[in-house]
């Protein structure tokens, strides 16, 4: 049971949360002893207790202002496990904020607010080792605890740390490498004579070069430490820290290293990762294309998407800077030429391949990639493969590839071969030239135009199939009646009761309890948050939670269901983490209805 910690905003494995002591701490935070005079900025709220053992083997008084590190053994690394089993502490059931030291073999849930992991500064310039240890500790202890590392993080390295799911760091490794003259910045560990000038507006460095000495570079270094979280934690809020990632990753392979070898914990990361957001996502590197964002959305598009209209040619075009692709100029001369008479799917890089009826769905309009004209070879390998997996299975009788050269071109050769599928090549020049959109226009004479009704009622279908499972479309979906005009649409069922609505900003559908009745009907799996006999109104807490779903996602429509309620709502935890959190938000309600 946590009493003292609190996630307040997710971004991935990186979190903001509050450290409830007297004085609250937002983490990830900086944190060091209550006894020690660090210069600089940062929060004395830890007690060691550990230091004590054997000597005073009761447990600690401990008080409320202080997170207490509880008794413990340190065991060499390396230790063997029956041997550090023998050893293990039993750590005491304790009233006051505290800390249990576990390893990455031995964590598991104590009842503990936070979590120290034993023998952290080994794993510093150890990418796999240090990976496996915080996704294994982090997986080991409940969600709503914090994760502390000691004694490793630098200006450097802390956005890392925290992108992998540390919470609390402290100002060790920056104070020894201040008193050895290492001067340390984001990007780099000078040693201090070789300074000329100080990269660096901080107290500790508004004085003469010449009068700077080990004393003011323990201080600078503590300071580039705590301004660094304090970026960081805005990107979190803003969801926007992987961005940031890989870019400032860069500075030391190791961190490089490590944010890969993550993208290669998948399962970890996409527990984590919310389905919808409202910040952009920036696609600068080949990196991004294994963001999960950008592979969830690839994975739903090729595994649960149906495409409709395969009973008419594909045309397949290329994406637009502005989003959504149909508010563009280019894309709203092809459907001059196309009229609705074809399926139109925009190729993509990060994305992959863009139905016309996910246009809206997160992250379809909502990436900035760099534009250069040059596709990478890492770019063209992922995007054909999407665009094969994406075309078998399909029965379109034509494929019109109305696409510029170069890049696009070469996936579609490169895709065409390896299905045996001719593609017919529409653009002499230019895909908006009056010459290429006139052999468009002439490729798809002889067909007609399919009804507006036609369209909308494939959106929504297309949107379930991605949001909720293979077949929720035409499960929840079919006897519909659309209402509004694209994108405001609103699903009816045949005698008017809404069922749903698309959100515009996420390309997602709301449902009403009508639709989440027909979701719980069907033999779509249904993602559901148990309660405790109670109506909730505005949100769930996680404490009234009795189970939840595994794949729930931030961001996921979910049923509610107790004795005394259904309803409706957004998620703001994972499933996993609503069921072992006692704190927090965990469902945002839409709808209810008492029973
Ligand atoms: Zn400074």
């Amino acid at each position: 049971m946590t009493d003292y910690f609190e996630i307040h905003e997710r971004d991935s494995a990186a979190r903001v949360g509050e450290l409830r002591l007297a004085d609250s701490v937002t983490t990830p935070a900086l944190v060091d002893d209550v006894d020690t005079e660090t210069p600089g900025d940062c929060r004395h709220v830890l007690d060691d207790a550990g230091s004590r053992w054997p000597t005073e083997q009761d447990a600690p008084d401990g008080d409320d202002s202080l997170l207490t590190v509880l008794p413990h053994r340190g065991l060499p690394a390396g230790t063997p496990d029956e041997v550090a089993e023998a050893f293990a502490v039993d750590y005491p059931d304790v009233s006051f904020p505290s800390a249990a030291v576990v390893s990455s073999d031995t964590a598991t849930d104590h009842g503990s607010d936070a979590y120290v992991l034993a023998g952290a500064p080994g794993y510093v310039g150890h990418a796999s080792a240090f990976v496996d240890a915080v996704s294994t500790v982090r997986e080991a202890i409940p969600a709503d605890t914090a994760l502390y590392l000691p004694g490793v993080a630098t200006p450097r390295n802390v956005a890392t740390l925290v992108y992998a799911g540390v919470d609390l760091v402290d100002p060790d490794r920056a104070v020894v490498r201040g008193t050895e003259g290492r001067y340390l910045t984001t990007d780099e560990a000078y040693f201090l004579e070789d300074l000329d000038e100080l990269p660096c507006a901080c107290p500790a460095c508004q004085q003469p070069r010449d009068e700077f000495d080990r004393e003011d570079c323990v201080e600078h270094n503590v300071n580039a430490l705590a301004a660094e979280l304090r970026r960081v934690r805005r990107r979190i809020r803003d969801g926007r820290l992987r961005d940031y990632i890989e870019g400032q990753a860069r500075q030391d392979n190791w961190l490089t290293a490590t944010f890969r070898r993550l993208d290669q914990q998948y399962s970890y990361l996409e527990e984590r990762t919310p389905l919808i957001r409202r910040a952009d996502l920036s696609a600068a590197s080949d990196d991004s294309l294994r963001r999960v964002e950008i592979q969830r959305f690839a994975e739903r598009v090729t595994d649960r998407y149906v495409p409709r209209f395969d009973d008419r040619p594909l045309v397949l075009v290329p994406c637009s800077a502005r989003k959504p692709y149909s508010d563009s100029q280019s894309h709203k001369q092809y459907h001059d030429a196309i009229k609705w008479r074809a399926h139109v799917v925009s190729m993509t890089s990060p994305i992959g391949v863009v139905p016309q009826e996910l246009e809206l769905t997160y992250p379809a309009q909502h990436y900035d990639s760099v534009v250069t004209g040059n596709w990478t070879a890492t770019e063209i390998e992922f995007v054909s493969r999407v665009l094969e997996r994406y075309l078998e299975g399909t029965d379109y009788p034509e494929i019109i590839a109305h696409i510029p050269g170069e890049g696009y071109r070469d996936i579609c050769e490169r895709v065409a071969d390896s299905l045996g599928r001719e593609f017919t090549y529409t653009v002499t020049d230019h895909p908006t030239t009056a010459d290429s959109l006139g052999n468009l226009a002439a490729e798809l004479e002889g067909w007609d135009r399919y009804p507006k009704r036609e369209r909308e009622h494939n959106t929504i279908r297309a949107v379930a199939d991605y949001q909720f499972g293979a077949g929720a479309g035409d499960e929840l979906f079919d006897d519909l009646s659309t209402q509004g005009r694209y994108p405001q649409l609103r699903a009816d069922d045949a005698d008017g009761e809404q069922l749903a609505a698309l959100a515009q900003q996420y390309g997602v559908l709301s449902l009403t309890t009508a639709g989440a009745r027909r979701w719980v009907e069907s033999d779509v799996h249904t993602k559901t948050v148990e309660i405790e006999p109670f109506v909730p109104h505005g949100s769930v807490l996680a404490p009234g939670i009795t189970d939840a779903s595994d794949d729930i996602r931030v961001g996921d429509d979910v049923v509610i269901r107790g004795d005394a309620a259904f309803g409706v709502g957004r998620a703001q935890m994972s499933g996993p983490e609503m069921q072992s959190s006692t704190r927090g938000i965990a469902v945002q309600m839409r709808h209810v209805d008492e029973q």
